[in-house]
């Protein structure tokens, strides 16, 4: 399938370059100037981590937020999204705080964080077209920070990296939406590249490309879209966040990146007064060291080896960070006792989803257990789909209307 074909991955509708182009041109009257795309992200293994200066390993997805956009000369903003509802959102680029509170906060944040650091960003058109669900862990605003932030970057001559893109954007959904996200979903969706994941030290942003070829291998790595919508807005994500640096002033260290494995019964035991800090402490350092083993195995071409260390993750992160749910658990649980190799939660937390790594040939059977599972407990039927690793944001090549769409 190319990256980007007639139809958008698991949605079945029109999504491209070409689909995209000329909504924008239903929009604003006006063809684009071009269009741009970022996809969605699942995390292999490191959650939460991100915000220790710890390991982190996503991978992209085939799922994207497209930008068609056009630059303006009257310093006006313009952002519309089909997926939004409601419609056009204006504001100036001098002024952008209109924006605050809706969607539109997201790429008015990027413009934003693009202007304050100094950069000789004006106005634009900008119009949406995602396949990215919302609210289901899988980073859709990252996918539209990043989208915008490489649009702008073009448009704009600015000559930015892509980490340099994934700090903006950061730093848009940080200081101007107000969510306070670690830099790997930003990242993930600016460096990402087609059948790897993304080995990604958060402390330095220095990142490795690591094979992994779930389809050479036999195996698939299924997504499960519980369907249970998380807040991170609110005050759990910084509840945990807190802990974390309280842990790590605890420990005299800047910050829980710096706590060695080797180190952590020695820590534990400082922090013995304190049994919510010692939970989350121990969930971000054996985090970390599952990180570095994934990579290891995955290095020694090994990817069935990394099934045990995904659960053991899912288990951290019920036991030690409690950021799971019923929903999650049950994905979790149905699948590794249908024969999956390993799962977990992934992303946020409190909804959103789990990946489950199985051999391509248990991939249906499993898939069944957990949507007969959720029926049985009475949820809502999950969303099941394959992460294939794809590749990260990219301008896309205008594809000429009136010619067939590839497939
Ligand atoms: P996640 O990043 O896991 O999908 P978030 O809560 O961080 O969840 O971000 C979801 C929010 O991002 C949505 O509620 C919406 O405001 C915004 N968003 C993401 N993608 C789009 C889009 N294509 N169009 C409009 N808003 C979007
Ligand atoms: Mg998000």
């Amino acid at each position: 399938m190319a990256a980007h074909g007639a139809a958008g991955p698991a949605t079945g509708r029109a999504h491209g370059a070409r689909h995209t182009a000329a909504e924008f041109t239903a929009v604003y009257g006006t063809a684009p100037a071009g269009t741009w795309a970022a996809p969605g992200r699942v995390n292999l293994i490191g959650e939460f981590t991100d915000y220790n200066d710890g390991f982190v390993m996503p991978l992209a997805l085939p799922h994207t937020t497209i930008a068609a956009a056009a630059p303006r000369p009257d310093g006006v903003l313009r952002l519309h999204s089909g997926g939004a509802g409601g419609g056009i959102v204006e504001l100036r680029t001098d002024a952008p705080s209109r924006a605050a509170g809706s969607w539109a906060a997201y790429p008015a944040g990027v413009l934003w964080a693009l202007r304050e650091a100094g950069l000789p960003v004006g106005g634009a058109d900008l119009h949406y077209d995602s396949t990215v669900p919302t609210g289901a862990g899988l980073s859709s605003s990252a996918a539209l920070e990043v989208a915008t932030a490489l649009a702008l970057n073009d448009l704009y001559g600015l000559g930015l990296a892509p980490q340099e893109l994934a700090r903006i954007a950061q730093r848009a959904e940080n200081a101007f939406v107000g969510v306070p996200c670690g830099i790997m979903d930003q990242t993930a969706a600016a460096c990402c590249t087609a059948g790897h994941a993304l080995f990604l030290d958060t402390r330095d942003l220095n990142y490795r490309h690591v094979p992994f070829d779930l389809a050479g291998e036999g195996l698939r790595l299924l997504v499960v879209d519980t369907r249970v919508r998380h807040e991170l807005a609110d005050g759990a994500y910084a509840e945990r966040r807190a802990g974390c640096e309280l842990g790590a002033r605890a420990l005299g260290v800047r910050t829980l990146r710096d706590v060695p494995y080797a180190q952590l019964p020695v820590a534990l035991d400082r922090l013995g007064h304190d049994p919510g800090v010692r939970s989350l402490v121990r969930h971000i350092v054996t985090e970390n060291h599952r990180v570095e083993q994934v990579v290891a195995r995955l290095d020694a071409g090994d990817i069935r080896g990394i099934g045990p260390l995904l659960t053991a993750g899912h288990a951290s992160l019920r036991d030690d960070f409690v950021v799971s749910c019923a929903e999650l658990d049950l994905a979790v649980d149905t699948a590794n006792a249908a024969g999956a190799l390993g799962a977990r939660m992934t992303g946020g937390g409190f909804g959103g989803s789990a990946v489950v790594l199985v051999e391509e040939s248990a991939a249906r059977p499993v898939a069944e257990a957990v949507t007969a599972a959720f029926a049985a407990a009475g949820h809502t039927a999950p969303r099941i789909f394959p992460a294939v690793p794809s590749a990260g944001a990219r301008r896309l090549a205008d594809e000429p209307t009136g010619t067939a769409a590839r497939t």
